[in-house]
């Protein structure tokens, strides 16, 4: 049994029994780790976290060898963001990132850039107008830190350079060229803006992609795309995805 101090983000809270509440964190040293708060529920005081969904807290786990829920000792809230809770479109964005992510990463596995992707998100979602731009923004880096990227680099069948008019194949996960697209149906047109979105997101840090406009039309290919993609290889359905706008 190792004991643990580490930086965690609230990704979800369900009750145990009368008394205690199982936490499904987002550690920075260890990624995606669940925990039981014992008492909190008889006594709050005993910690000092409301536990809100995405807050930021100091924790202490205890963790075990033979069990994929641990124990934490302790759990001190450190930064939340009651301008979230506030608003139920940013309250809908924050919901969203916090099941894909509890869907698309493995337990307790560290990822650092996830986990500051995950730190940006929620402190650009207190102040957002636009919460549904910042879900695609999130979805495209988050698939690129966990391994999931899409291909859109080149054709992912020959490998060929691809421009101009492109498909989107959710099945193969990339860029289709026009000679392989006919061996294949149910392929997704891509517009010129929606590809230069992707790639400029994927390649520019969460600052500057902040400054990026996308166009109603840009965005409703990404999320036609990403929604897809993400449902066909995780072969799981994101709940939350039905209220995004
Ligand atoms: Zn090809």
């Amino acid at each position: 049994m190792a004991i643990i101090s580490t930086e965690a983000v609230v990704l979800r809270t369900v009750p145990l029994r009368e008394t205690s509440m199982i936490a499904f964190l987002f550690t920075r040293s260890h990624g995606k780790v669940n925990g039981v708060l014992k008492g909190i529920r008889k006594d709050p005081r005993k910690f000092r976290t409301s536990l809100d969904k995405l807050s930021v807290n100091d924790i202490v786990f205890y963790q075990y060898r033979n069990s994929d829920i641990h124990l934490v000792s302790q759990c001190d809230m450190k930064e939340h963001f009651p301008a979230i809770r506030l608003d139920i479109k940013r309250m809908t964005a924050g919901e969203y990132a916090c099941e894909l992510l509890n869907k698309i990463m493995p337990v307790e596995q560290k990822n650092a850039g996830v986990y500051t992707l995950l730190l940006d998100y929620c402190r650009a979602l207190g102040e957002a107008r636009d919460p549904g731009r910042l879900v695609h923004m999130f979805q495209i880096k988050l698939l690129a830190l966990s391994g999931f990227r899409p291909h859109i680099d080149s054709c992912v069948q020959c490998g060929c350079a691809v421009s101009g008019k492109v498909k989107f194949s959710t099945r193969q996960g990339g860029l289709v060229c026009p000679r392989c697209e006919r061996k294949e149906i149910g392929l997704v047109p891509v517009s010129s803006g929606a590809l230069a979105s992707l790639l400029y997101v994927e390649n520019h840090p969460w600052d500057q992609c902040l400054k990026l406009s996308l166009t109603p039309s840009v965005r409703k290919e990404l999320k036609h795309i990403l929604n897809n993609f993400l449902i066909y290889h995780l072969e799981k359905n994101i709940k939350s995805a039905k209220y995004l706008e």
